[in-house]
């Protein structure tokens, strides 16, 4: 069995990765799909999708689930009424889908594919909002990432840039 788990992963953090933990002990193997791939330099897209593959398969050699995991990104389209039928054509073939975002959640299940919601992990502090928030205001965030990305992060001027791209040019 094949499980498709998908995130924008801005970045990749602990919650993420209770959450893979937890679908390796119902599935075999696990595509983790880099959602909005095309994006970066943004507020709520920092990181380019090339960087977050990195992110996650640092994360992935730090636990034994490196060899039973692929990660492969996917650009957005814009209709949602063929999402589905983009994600598959994309990707490779999984048997279900773990999620718990709204707009997958539905267009999964439009789909006719099973899915299914993984239980949340203290959500209020594993939420990439609330890290990219953490960063900016140049607060300690590193402890909600496995260590190997916050060590990407800072090596790669990741705060600083998430400083940058959320300034604007107006008094
Ligand atoms: P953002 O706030 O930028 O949307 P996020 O933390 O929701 O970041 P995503 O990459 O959007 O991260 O999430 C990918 C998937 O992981 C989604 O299905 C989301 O619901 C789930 N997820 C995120 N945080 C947690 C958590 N703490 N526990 C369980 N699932 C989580
Ligand atoms: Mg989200």
């Amino acid at each position: 069995m094949r499980a498709l788990y998908i995130g924008r992963f801005q970045p990749y953090h602990l919650g993420h990765q209770a959450v893979l933990e937890k679908i390796a002990k119902e599935v075999e193997e696990i595509v983790i799909v880099i959602g909005s791939a095309q994006e970066s330099h943004t507020p709520e897209n920092p990181f380019t999708g090339g960087e977050r593959m990195e992110m996650i398969y640092a994360a992935l050699g730090e636990s034994d689930l490196r060899e039973r995991c692929i990660v492969t990104p996917l650009q957005d389209i814009k209709r949602n009424s063929v999402w589905a039928s983009h994600l598959q054509s994309m990707v490779p073939r999984f048997d279900v889908v773990y999620s718990n975002n709204p707009l997958v959640v539905q267009l999964i299940g439009e789909a006719g594919i099973q899915i299914r919601k993984p239980p949340m992990y203290q959500r209020d502090l594993y939420s990439g909002t609330a890290i990219r928030k953490l960063m900016r205001e140049k607060c300690d965030w590193s402890g909600l990432v496995p260590a190997s990305v916050a060590a990407f992060i800072m090596e790669n001027g990741g705060v600083e840039r998430l400083i940058s791209v959320s300034k604007s040019d107006s008094f």
